[in-house]
């Protein structure tokens, strides 16, 4: 099952979870501080796709 990375905005808190594919779809991970779900934002998860800007200018 993939990580995926939290925001807590009550607790300015990050956290990541590990949790399926389509429970990530309907619903957050609750926050390990306040076990609450209402502030939490998702965050991207670290495997961003490979772009090519190693160079910019030829
Ligand atoms: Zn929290």
């Amino acid at each position: 099952m993939p990580v995926y990375e939290f925001y807590c905005g009550r607790c300015d808190k990050e956290y990541s979870a590990v949790m399926h594919v389509a429970e990530h779809d309907r619903q957050v991970a609750e926050c390990p501080e306040c076990h609450r779900k209402d502030k939490v934002e998702k965050r991207l998860s670290t495997f961003t796709p490979v772009t090519s800007h190693k160079s910019a200018g030829i």
